[in-house]
């Protein structure tokens, strides 16, 4: 086999593993099935040194000025501005996904490095003079240290981005453990950040999976992790982070919900609807996977939503005709195939079949829709993270909520209508964090944070926006008083009455 090995990224070398019982993992092209690399794990020795890299890297990183971390960033935007092209290729190559699909997501990610730049603002304490009389008081920031971040394979270009950048313009260091099945977009961020002057040791990137995450959270050197993954490694995460004394930000799985009114428009609101639940092949945690129709929508919703699904072509990312990739590997496909399994002996459904279509060399499923799906199905419960859409029917706005409301996930959630009285009840009662009117994937700027609610997040201060600036930093408080300096008086004749 020819695939090269993919390097890690420690102390500023970008090298391959040095053991000799290394485990290597395939990484393949899912279109084709193809390997396109080979991924050896890091150790455990090898992921200690990039900690103890990024720990030797701290002093000296977190004392450089704010604007010229800032100025890192800029540098670092103008080559991903320049490489945006292949990075995206990159994106389509290891996760399957359309070039269109690649290009917005190295898009978004390019956003959260805009954000970083506005360091020198957005790092700024507050102060209030006069707290007590001739008594000043002052916030200020200070970065965290050494910050692990744990990603998942769908986005291998932006997720890791709603980290990296916040964290580094911050003055922390970073040890990225990227998907294993994704990793070459994230060693190609870290070369990106080389050329764009980061010194050696401040980012460095791992491999591996659930071993190598456990070395970050037992290491007493790693004082944050971010991570973003399915809700039991989130969960997993979170406690056990917590627990070692860390600060975790934990991201989990979704089960969104998209609620269309029967006052909605109902064409666009379906080309919405498909672009949330089959774009990049149901694998967003933002991917809208439960429709529920209200009303009299519910027969005209599923024949519209089988109408167009239908008409989605599958292939390569990187053609132009194609509307839809594979999903990220052949087990997936098959627990997929599993659900739609279980569906079909159940009381659902299928409107629309997606096994058995695209290309057969890789791992492609076809949209597939059941119609009919109740809240005691897997169907309903579980995130499947594939192109599976289930419709529900509900009678009115308050039962379409109940449902939403009974998931245990709360990531995202959209109304279809046009009447503002629906739209303002789903605003207010809808228990999820990223919310949509009349939009279907609810995706916060890189200036707002990304809120998901119940399993869909574990922590407090979100990734992104002025959360992940928060998150990314710890702050003082510092009360000063000054008395005026005694003086000596000087008025008085040297000498005087002695
Ligand atoms: P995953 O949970 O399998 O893996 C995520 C990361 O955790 C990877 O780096 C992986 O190596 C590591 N990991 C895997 N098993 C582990 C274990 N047992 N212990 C510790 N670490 C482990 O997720 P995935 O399949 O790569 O990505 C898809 C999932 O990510 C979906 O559930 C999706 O909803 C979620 N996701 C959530 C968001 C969000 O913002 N909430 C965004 C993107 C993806």
């Amino acid at each position: 086999m020819s695939a090269t090995k993919v390097n890690s990224f420690i102390g500023g070398t970008f090298r391959e593993s040095t053991a000799e019982d290394v485990f290597v993992d395939p990484v393949f092209d899912p279109a084709t099935g193809e390997t396109i690399a080979l991924l050896p794990y890091s150790t455990k020795e090898e992921i200690d040194e990039a900690v103890r890299a990024a720990r030797s890297a701290f002093p000296d990183w977190s004392n450089v000025p704010v604007p010229d971390r800032a100025q890192v960033m800029f540098r670092f935007k103008n080559l991903l501005e320049e490489h945006f092209e292949e990075l995206s290729l990159l994106v389509v190559r290891e996760n399957g996904k359309t070039l269109p699909e690649a290009r917005g997501e190295v898009r978004r990610a390019i956003e959260v490095v805009d954000l970083a730049c506005g360091a020198p603002t957005l790092l700024m304490g507050t102060n209030l003079d006069q707290i007590a009389d001739g008594i000043d008081e002052e916030l200020v920031r200070f970065p965290v240290g050494v910050c692990a971040g744990i990603t998942p394979f769908n986005f291998p270009n932006m997720v890791p981005l709603w980290m990296i950048p916040v964290a580094l313009v911050a003055g922390n260091t970073f040890v990225h453990k990227p998907s294993q099945r994704t990793p070459l977009s994230a060693v190609r961020i870290g070369e990106l950040l080389a050329e764009a002057g980061l010194p050696d040791g401040v980012f460095n990137v791992v491999h591996g999976a659930k071993e190598a995450v456990d070395v970050l959270l037992a290491h007493p050197e790693v004082d944050a992790i971010s991570v973003v993954g399915s809700v039991g490694v989130a969960s997993y995460i979170y406690a056990t982070a917590a627990a070692n004394g860390k600060r975790v930000q934990a991201l989990g799985g979704a089960k969104n919900h998209l609620i269309v009114m029967d006052d909605a428009d109902l064409e666009r609101s379906v080309t919405a609807l498909i672009s949330s639940a089959f774009g990049n092949a149901g694998q967003r945690c933002l991917a809208g996977s439960v429709a529920v129709g209200v009303g009299s929508v519910g027969e005209e919703l599923v024949r519209e939503l089988t109408d167009q699904a239908s008409r989605l072509r599958l292939g390569p990312g990187a053609e132009p005709e194609t509307d839809m990739g594979p999903v990220i590997r052949d087990e997936r496909r098959k627990e997929l195939i599993g659900y739609i399994e279980e569906g079909q002996e159940g009381e659902a459904t299928l409107a629309l079949d997606g096994r058995g279509l695209g290309p057969s060399q890789g791992f492609f499923l076809g949209p597939t829709i059941f119609d009919g799906v109740t809240p005691d199905m897997r169907l309903w419960k579980e995130e499947l993270f594939g192109p599976v859409l289930s419709v529900l029917r509900a009678t009115d706005i308050d039962e379409a909520l109940g449902m939403l409301n009974a998931s245990a996930y709360g990531n995202a959630a959209s109304i279809f209508t046009s009447s503002g009285h629906n739209a303002r009840e789903f605003k207010r009662r809808a228990e999820a964090g990223m919310l949509g009117v009349n939009v279907g994937v609810a995706a916060p700027m890189a200036f707002f944070p990304f809120t998901g609610w119940k399993s869909s997040f574990f922590g407090d201060l979100h990734a992104t926006g002025l959360d992940g600036f928060r998150f990314y930093t710890k702050q003082k408080v510092v009360t000063s008083r000054w008395w005026l300096a005694p003086t000596l008086d000087h008025s008085q004749p040297e000498g005087r009455g002695h």
